[in-house]
């Protein structure tokens, strides 16, 4: 065993962190993990937090659970990996066979990757040469201001964070930005609703009408949550639905963050009766244990690749890992966990609860907002609610206050200064609380 100093020594000797600024890392004192048991993850110097944010919005059913590591322990004494390029693997396999089974009508098949920037990097591929396949040429994708799809350079022009894109604008291809729906509402009529709902689409119409290069419509569902957690109007994506087949283009829906069950259903899209072209899955599809991710599509969509293998029409697209037989299988158990433990009926009350709780942050004057969608839920931050004044980006006040969370025992990753709550579903009343009671009282130190 290294002990925790010298690992902490390595660590900041040899160890880049991903969306991290390593000047202010190598400064502080960090956590690093060593086990976890159901919501609760220990650190090498045996203190004890809850994972409030998922490890990354992925965890789903708590770490360390019986039933997937049966699952994974079992896939290992067969075999880890096999490829899928022109071969197949047992777990892929069944798991494609049951993300048809549970996803909205019309998706009928399933393309894997690693992780949530890939799902989309493969919507977007697919997408545009659908169209060339059927001897169409078009280019251009419509998206949202605030989106985030991941950090692939597709992925990141189909985006609209400045603060994580801005740097790589001359790299990307060209998309047409619509206005964030929740800022839009917000700036316009104070929160989102029905007029601005049918404002957004009404923009959206016109640039549909005006384009007939429009590749696809591309937008996260229900919520742009690395935005700082923005819900949609209800009812928009449906009507981006509608507008996407009256103006015969495709509409790729990003469920990485909202699918498994944190919205309250398995797949936000079944809240509005949707079912898009593309539906891009990853985090929590393996309960949070490896990275997987998957495209699903339609028949539509996949016809058009059909072809003689002289005609090239094939998608000439794939990964070392694709389908991987480790991750396949774990995914497959992490279903069947949501069945056995009746995940998403158990969910609801917590919901409940938590929207309640979200009431009492109002309190606090350093709260300039409060969204929440389901079990996802942001705080913002503000120096000043009556003057809509910001903290400045350098204070890092977010961070702050998750720092004080963790003397409480609570851990959380804020997005700027809008502090995220994306707990295991499988977290009790009882821990929510805690959490929440962390939360409240290192904010109201501010
Ligand atoms: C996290 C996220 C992604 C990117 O997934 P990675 O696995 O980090 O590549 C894409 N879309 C949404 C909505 C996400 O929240």
């Amino acid at each position: 065993m290294v002990d925790p100093v010298t690992l902490e020594k390595w660590d900041k000797e040899y160890f880049w962190h991903p969306f991290t600024q390593m000047k202010v890392y190598r400064e502080e004192e960090n956590l690093i993990f060593e086990r976890g048991e159901g919501v609760y993850i220990y650190d090498v110097k045996g203190r004890k937090f809850i994972d409030a944010i998922s490890s990354l919005w992925c965890n789903v059913h708590g770490h360390n659970h019986p039933e997937l590591n049966r699952a994974l322990i079992q896939q290992l004494e067969k075999v880890a990996h096999t490829t899928t390029l022109g071969s197949s693997n047992v777990p892929a396999i069944l798991l494609a066979k049951k993300l048809v089974e549970i996803s909205p009508k019309g998706l009928q098949k399933v393309f894997y990757s690693e992780d949530g920037a890939e799902a989309m990097e493969i919507a977007l591929k697919l997408a545009y040469q659908y169209w060339k396949n059927k001897g169409e040429n078009r280019k251009v994708f419509v998206t949202l201001s605030e989106a985030y799809h991941g950090d692939t350079l597709g992925a990141v022009s189909v985006g609209g964070i400045n603060l994580f894109h801005g740097t790589y604008k001359d790299l990307l291809f060209e998309t047409i930005k619509l206005p964030s729906p929740y800022l839009f509402c917000k700036e316009k009529y104070g929160k989102p609703c029905d007029e601005c709902k049918e404002e957004l689409l009404f923009m959206l119409e016109s640039v549909l009408q005006s384009r007939e290069d429009v590749v696809a419509v591309s937008l996260e569902a229900g919520i742009q949550a690395a935005a700082g957690m923005l819900p949609f109007p209800k009812g928009f994506l449906k009507g981006v639905r509608e507008l996407t087949e009256k103006y015969n283009t495709l509409m790729i829906v990003d469920e990485v963050a909202t699918g498994f069950g944190r919205t309250g259903t398995m797949f936000y899209c079944e809240q509005e009766g949707v079912s898009p072209d593309f539906m891009c899955l990853g985090k929590g599809i393996t309960g949070g244990y490896l990275p997987l991710a998957a495209t699903l599509t339609t028949d539509r969509v996949f016809d058009a690749f059909l072809g003689e293998f002289g005609e090239l029409k094939h998608f000439y697209h794939g990964h070392t890992y694709t389908g991987n037989n480790l991750a396949c299988a774990v995914a497959l158990a992490n279903l069947e966990v949501f069945e056995k433990e009746k995940t998403l009926q158990n969910l609801q009350p917590k919901i409940k609860h938590l929207t309640q709780r979200l009431e009492e942050f109002w309190e606090l004057p350093k709260v300039g907002d409060v969204r929440q969608l389901g079990f996802m839920a942001g705080i913002e931050l503000v120096k000043d609610r009556e003057k809509g004044e910001k903290f400045p980006y350098g204070e890092r006040t977010g961070f702050k206050v998750a720092y004080k969370c963790r003397e409480k025992g609570v851990f959380l990753r804020p997005l700027g200064d809008v502090m995220v709550l994306m707990m295991p579903l499988v977290i009790s009343i009882k821990d929510m609380d805690r959490v929440l009671d962390a939360l409240k009282f290192s904010i109201s130190q501010l």
